[in-house]
């Protein structure tokens, strides 16, 4: 049944041997670094913390001096005090350094103030609530791996470091267009027998999730000329080129012929559902994916092969999305002879719910989805099942 259809693994292996990472690499601003792909490993120049300091608002003392001590010293964060004289405490804010001497620091809360002097309601333990010099980055260390994509708390280390700029892959240039006679954009009349252009939301969505610079030539009637004409435009300022529609095999499908005029192309018929058809080739310098056009299918298709194209593209090195065990809360007693991406979402107890049409033409079922069940050719669920789960959180990073 499977026979002439290529499995998803293989098409994927194909697709990611033809993904050229981007070499220029270029330098932001550590504020504006987010999101980014690292081009370089960093390393810190500093300790941090630089010096020992209070993880508590109280008083540093030296443990022998025992628990009736004079208040001798305060010493604020920012500021660094003097060492601690024999018999006495040093009154101590979070984050302040340690007085030389000072062996231990007792919270405020466990403290008696008694005019000048403070007794110490519990016996201090060595090291207590102090943080240590270089506890969190030692000085030399590598701080953030190169091929990462740099999360808000990434450029927070960075900053920590004080590193104010960084050097990141340029943004991956994605062309995106959408064939068909038919469609339509939203705000204009709905002729007879027209359809809105969903995909050009989802896919330019999902194409900015990832980081890339979006360059969209929007709606291209079914005629060979306009392919080949968007085709060369958009090859001559993009990576790569991503569309919707257009590569069955029927009479209004331009995108084959176009792609073989302009450039190679490979025509797949892949063992998936949903998303029989893809189409991979090269149009001068650009890579080109086609995708099959009906909404799920582009979708799910964006998501399985372009998500980890585009990735490997901006010099990520892990592409593959983290699949987590969960449980099925339903059954899906006759799967399809093709790997099936099914639409699911979590239920409050902790199960996954299936969407119960999971037709290719309903785009509502990507919309109340969590995310994806990966089910292997011909494998039947039962309630209770464990199965392969790919939630859009894993799937959009
Ligand atoms: P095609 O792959 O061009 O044969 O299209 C398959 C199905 O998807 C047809 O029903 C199209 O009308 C529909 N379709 C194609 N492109 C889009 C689009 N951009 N937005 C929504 N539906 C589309
Ligand atoms: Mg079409």
């Amino acid at each position: 049944m499977n026979q002439g259809l290529l499995p998803v693994d293989e098409a994927l292996e194909r697709l990611l041997a033809g993904a050229q990472p981007v070499t220029e690499t270029e330098e932001v601003s550590t504020l504006e670094a987010s999101d980014r792909v690292l081009a370089r490993a960093q390393r810190s120049t500093l300790d941090v913390p630089p010096l020992d300091n209070s993880a508590m608002d109280g008083y540093a003392v030296r443990i022998a001096d025992g628990v009736k001590l004079k208040i001798s010293q305060k010493i604020m964060a920012g500021s660094v005090g003097k060492p601690l004289e024999r018999g006495t405490a040093a009154r101590i804010f979070t984050g302040a350094p340690i007085p030389t001497g000072a062996d231990a620091v007792i919270m405020q809360e466990h403290c008696q103030v008694e005019g000048d002097h403070v007794l110490l309601k519990k016996n201090p333990k060595p090291g207590e609530w102090i943080r240590l010099a270089a506890s969190d980055v030692k000085k030399g260390g590598e701080i953030l791996a190169a091929g990462k994509r740099l999360l808000p708390q990434d450029t927070g280390l960075a900053a920590s470091v004080g590193i104010g700029r960084l050097p990141v892959f340029r943004k991956v240039r994605l062309g995106l267009f959408f064939t068909g006679d038919e469609l339509v954009m939203p705000g204009e009349p709905l002729a007879p027998g027209r359809i809105y252009n969903s995909n050009r939301f989802t896919l330019r969505g999902l194409a900015a999730a990832f980081g890339c610079e979006v360059h969209d030539y929007g709606i291209v009637p079914d005629s060979l000329q306009a392919t080949r004409e968007v085709l060369r435009r958009a090859a001559a300022a993009c990576d790569v080129i991503v569309t919707s529609g257009g590569v069955s095999v029927g009479d209004a499908d331009f995108v084959k012929p176009a792609v073989e005029a302009e450039g190679r192309l490979l025509m797949w018929r892949i063992a998936m559902k949903p998303g029989r058809p893809l189409a991979f080739g090269t149009v001068q310098k650009a890579a080109f994916i086609g995708l099959p056009g009906n909404p799920v299918s582009s979708f799910v298709t964006f998501l399985i092969f372009v998500r980890p194209f585009l990735l490997k593209t901006q010099g990520l090195k892990d592409v593959n999305p983290r699949a987590i065990a969960a449980r099925a809360d339903f059954d899906w007693p006759e799967p399809d002879a093709r790997r099936e991406f099914l639409r699911v979402k979590w239920n409050a107890q902790g199960g996954l719910d299936l969407y119960p049409t999971q037709d290719s033409a309903v785009l509502t079922s990507t919309a109340w989805a969590d995310g994806l069940v990966d089910n292997p050719a011909g494998q039947a669920v039962k309630k209770g099942d464990s199965v392969r789960f790919l939630p859009y959180t894993e799937l959009y990073r």
